[in-house]
């Protein structure tokens, strides 16, 4: 294929999943009705209705100006061949090609994300901060933001680092080991997230002595499963947006409650929140999810092994070398494999979604029916979750059903 086929190939491909999403988003928006509907009686009033409409309107239309702006303005990128011009710029100072991509990728991930700030400032500044959601001051803000930067070029150039040497040493059959290392990447971070990441981000505190960690403990004795620690994060501190999540396989197994979901709800609920999660540990969810995602990348790396090495693929993004620059080829097939990323999203998220409902029949069955239904709709009105989505939008994003409907399949149990 020659170059200039491969660039109009990724233009389109592109265009064509921008149009998409837009197109699911305004099918979207036009789905919910004005009055509100009557199943969501008792759980939003007109008033919280109403504000949870314009919430959804308002990030709507932002990531409508955001994806335009950065969808033209990466066209222009690719028009000009400014990434292989770039790349071409640095090889006077690097020439170790691994080393030289390593910094072109943390370098181009830095810039971009500079790129985007203006918005993400206002979407927290102006928009969470319209509906009374945001708790982040700049000062936070940015702190965020040099962490986030100085972790992701650690940990993404070492990756980044090991994928390249073993390009530029292995050849093609660098796939194998690199899907190696990745999978043991992927489950060090499952055992570890919680105990050195987060703690960078958040206060994790054990929860006190209590009605709550009485109930519990007691509740993870009934349904024999080990955990090691219940935390409490402050949640707080960046949004009142609640949530509860478990980490950690094995015996590391830790529970960590949102300090914004502990205020909200009574022991019932949140123990119920919890069930809900041991249901996802004892329904094999967790480790099921992790194969197809080891399986998937395994896949995917394979499939890289074909067309990381094509100098066509590298002239596309702009180079003028007469040898392939993998890093290039990484971002090109990266934007190459969105309509299969897209097909995979479908059937995981389709997936994630029976998981759901499987994981609250757990609850109401082993905690409280009453306690997961009333956990679910003061998450989602404390959230303001948009109660009707348009099932295309949600066959395309939502990895959770909608809370209407794990409403109804809780009530029909
Ligand atoms: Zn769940």
């Amino acid at each position: 294929m020659t170059s200039s086929l491969f660039l109009s190939i990724i233009i389109t491909i592109l265009v064509l999943s921008y149009a998409l999403e837009q197109f699911a988003q305004y099918l979207n928006l036009r789905y919910h009705p004005e009055e509100l509907p009557t199943e969501l009686e008792g759980i939003y009033d007109q008033e919280e209705y109403d504000k949870s409409n314009d919430y959804h309107r308002a990030t709507t239309n932002f990531s409508f100006l955001t994806s335009s702006v950065s969808l033209i303005i990466f066209i222009l990128v690719l028009l000009t061949g400014l990434l292989g011009r770039v790349d071409g710029w640095l090889a006077n100072f690097i020439t170790q090609p691994w080393l030289r991509g390593v910094v072109f990728l943390i370098v181009m991930f830095i810039i971009n994300d500079i790129l985007t700030i203006p918005f993400q400032w206002f979407k927290t500044f102006t928009i969470e901060e319209r509906f009374g959601f945001n708790k982040t001051t700049p000062k936070l803000f940015f702190a965020d933001k040099l962490k986030g930067w100085a972790l992701t070029s650690l940990i993404g150039g070492v990756l980044i680092a090991a994928l390249l040497l073993l390009v530029q040493f292995l050849g093609q059959n660098f796939w194998l080991y690199f899907w190696a290392i990745m999978t043991a990447f992927s489950l060090f971070m499952a055992m570890f997230f919680t105990d050195l990441l987060l703690p960078l981000f958040n206060k994790l505190n054990p929860l006190d002595e209590g009605e709550l960690k009485t109930a519990i403990t007691d509740y993870a004795i009934q349904e024999d499963f080990e955990i090691k620690n219940t935390l409490v994060m402050d949640g707080s501190k960046r949004s009142t947006k609640a949530n509860a999540f478990f980490s950690g396989l094995g015996k590391q197994k830790k529970i960590v409650l949102y300090d914004t979901l502990v205020d909200t709800m009574d022991t019932e609920e949140i123990v119920a929140v919890m069930a809900h999660e041991v249901g996802h540990n004892k329904k094999r969810h967790i480790p099921l999810m992790m194969t197809m995602s080891i399986v998937q990348i395994g896949v995917i790396l394979f499939l890289l092994s074909r067309m990381i090495f094509s100098v066509e693929l590298s002239q596309a993004l702009g180079s003028t070398q007469a040898v392939a620059a993998p890093h290039l080829n990484l971002i090109a097939f990266s934007l190459l494999f969105t309509p299969i990323s897209l097909a995979i999203g479908f059937f995981t998220n389709w997936l994630s979604r029976k998981f759901e409902f499987e994981a609250d029949a757990f609850a109401s069955h082993t905690a409280s029916k009453a306690g997961m239904a009333n956990a679910l709709k003061k998450l989602a009105t404390k959230n303001l979750s948009n109660m009707v989505p348009h099932p295309f939008y949600v066959a395309l994003h939502y990895d959770h059903p909608p809370v209407m409907e794990r409403l109804k399949a809780i009530e029909k149990l």
